[in-house]
């Protein structure tokens, strides 16, 4: 048994703290091992070490990235393998994953190649997938529970808002859940003690002709907007029923409770003009109209400036007025197999014949594999998770945040196919338009390698990326205490959302968790209850216009993080605030 493990090294997310003006303090940032990645050397030494196999952890960096090989190694990692050059300098997911790629087949044949689910600073989830299809391999994303018996892996998956129980035939890439098992993490004096034979450097001469490095690299970073947040960072105090009143006046003064502050006219889909002009697909994944309907409105908007038509690829029953309305010119309803690596291939095919001038998916993570593995078979740059999108100079313009949100980027492919993930609910839905679709019917051959026992959904992704008002919950409310909430919920008509600590104990699903390792949301009020206010959850709710806090202790830190801050028990302080915001019981106190 012969295990890779493909690892990352990030800045220190946990050290990272908010400048007064919003900015991240990026002195004497550290610099260490992906969190997801933890995981990945933990699982892959145990089941090495199971299988009297061998586990070897590869990694692509500077020099200085030897440091998170040393701590895999000594952990229980048998050797490491480090790709750096300054040739690979400047390298973007596609030419990291074929020298990842290049570097497991001459080291390989392996098993299993584990990776984490994604990286903290990048977020683009799409490395491991452009590997499985680089190396023809199946893929298993965000492992929680991982079996390995008579050659296959048996896994329960953690998906965007559910669930999946699957099989598959090794060999296979596998990549993993924060949750899977305890973390690989060893002091400085352990890395110290692994011994440099245990480190092989490997450069271009092994891998062969690039092009590597930017050379390779289809995807540009162009200009860099720092996202500013210039929190009011207001922390009332005294007489709790007085702090309520004063909270509820700034946030109507604010428009954070009409959410007028945060509202636009998002128009209506555009009609359609070239439609025999070139293409830009949209792959979307069933059971999620809604995501479907914002790609294809912003594919609309789009292909009015870029003089091309809109073609929608359908896993589902398909009705052309209704993908007509939503933007689609036309539709290719795929039939036969809905699982990535098949769609993946239909999808390439498609664009062998055609051409498209880009390709949309959402940065779900069905959107994300199929995409990276698109991507990599026709060699297309691809951007992951991007929040905007707009055409400059006849090119796709592709905004995406880096660094938990501090930062959005514009990123552009110079490949032949421009590619795209888009975050879920960040564009608008558009109003539809009337228009009906033409439909193509295609078949999709099912490799089978991919075995799904089961899949459930606990909750719905759109629900927390469209909320207007956010609760939040951390620790300080137990669950049982939920429906204690409710009124507040009510009165502000928001959704709940929750800390790690909450999701890690079970208490609401993952799919709630806002921050570096859950999502990052943009509602118009964001309400922390019993949140302590630490980095890396503050970096999920950056993009709220307005968010309030409640919290019994005044040195907290989410007061730093916040307009508004509530000093109190909020077993005293919601019942006071849902009196003062249901307008009847307000005014018949006064
Ligand atoms: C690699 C990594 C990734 C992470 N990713 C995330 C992430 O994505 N999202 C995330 O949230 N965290 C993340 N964390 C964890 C994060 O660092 C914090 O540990 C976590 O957010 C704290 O959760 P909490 O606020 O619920 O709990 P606690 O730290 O337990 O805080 C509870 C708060 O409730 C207050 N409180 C208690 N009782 C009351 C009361 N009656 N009334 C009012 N206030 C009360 C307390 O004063 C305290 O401030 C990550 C950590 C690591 C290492």
């Amino acid at each position: 048994m012969r295990v890779a493990v493909l690892i990352k090294q990030v800045p220190r997310f946990e050290e990272m703290s908010l400048g007064a003006d919003g900015r991240l303090r990026r002195e004497g940032l550290e610099l260490e091992m992906n969190p997801y990645c933890r995981r990945a050397v933990a699982k892959g030494v145990e089941l090495a070490r199971a299988a009297q196999g061998r586990c070897t952890v590869f990694t692509l960096g500077p020099p200085a990235a030897e440091e998170v090989l040393r701590e895999a190694v000594a952990w229980g990692a048998d050797d490491a393998v480090l790709i750096t050059d300054p040739a690979f300098a400047g390298s973007d997911t596609l030419a990291t994953s074929r020298a990842l790629a290049q570097a497991l087949r001459r080291e390989g044949p392996f098993d299993l190649i584990l990776a984490g689910r994604n990286s903290v600073d990048a977020d683009t989830g799409q490395v491991a997938a452009e590997i499985a299809e680089l190396l023809d391999l199946p893929m298993l994303a965000g492992v929680r529970i991982l079996d390995l018996h008579h050659g296959a892996v048996h896994a329960h998956c953690e998906q965007d808002d559910g669930w999946l129980d699957a099989e598959v035939r090794l060999p296979a890439v596998i990549t993993t859940a924060e949750r899977l098992c305890p973390p690989c993490k060893v002091g400085p004096e352990g890395r110290a003690a692994v011994r440099p034979e245990h480190i092989r450097p490997m450069g271009p001469v092994d891998l062969g002709e690039g092009p590597w490095g930017q050379a390779g690299s289809p995807t540009t970073v162009g200009r860099v907007r720092v996202l500013e947040v210039q929190r009011r960072c207001q922390v009332l105090g005294g007489d709790i029923a007085a702090q309520v009143r004063q909270a509820v006046d700034v946030l109507r003064r604010a428009g954070a409770l009409d959410g007028t502050a945060a509202t636009e006219l998002a128009g209506s889909v555009p009609d359609s003009g070239a439609v025999t002009g070139t293409a830009i697909a949209v792959l979307t994944e069933p059971g999620r109209p809604r995501i479907a309907r914002e790609l294809l409105g912003a594919a609309a908007r789009l292909a009015a400036d870029a003089a091309a038509r809109v073609v929608g690829f359908s896993l589902e029953d398909v009705d052309p007025v209704e993908a007509g309305g939503w933007g689609a010119d036309e539709v290719v309803a795929l039939q036969g197999s809905a699982v990535e690596e098949d769609v993946a291939a239909a999808a390439a095919q498609w664009c062998s014949e055609h051409a498209p001038w880009a390709v949309l998916a959402a940065s779900t993570m069905w959107g994300r594999e199929v995409a990276g593995r698109l991507a990599a078979r026709i060699g297309a740059g691809l951007t992951g998770d991007a929040v905007e999108l707009e055409v400059a100079d006849g090119r796709l313009v592709c905004w995406k945040p880096a660094f938990g949100g501090q930062l959005v980027a514009a990123i552009t492919a110079s490949s032949p196919v421009q590619m795209a993930t888009v975050r879920p609910g960040v564009l608008p839905l558009l109003q539809p338009r009337r228009a009906e679709a033409a439909v193509e019917t295609r078949t999709v051959a099912p490799r089978g390698r991919l075995h799904v026992v089961e899949r459930g959904r606990d909750d719905e992704l759109d629900v927390l990326a469209t909320a207007r008002t956010v609760v939040a919950v951390g620790t300080g409310v137990l669950p049982e205490e939920y429906a204690l909430l409710q009124p507040l919920r009510d009165a502000l008509g928001a959704e709940l959302a929750a800390t790690r600590k909450v999701a890690d104990r079970g208490w609401l699903p993952h799919s709630r968790q806002v921050g570096i390792t859950g999502r990052a949301i943009a509602p118009c009020l964001y309400v922390a209850v019993g949140v302590a206010g630490k980095f890396n959850h503050i970096i999920g709710f950056r993009a709220a216009h307005f968010a309030l806090a409640i919290n019994s202790d005044p040195l907290a830190p989410i007061f730093e993080a916040v307009d508004l801050g509530i000093v109190g028990d909020w077993h005293e302080v919601v019942p006071l605030l849902v009196r003062e915001l249901t307008p009847a019981e307000s005014a018949a106190r006064s």
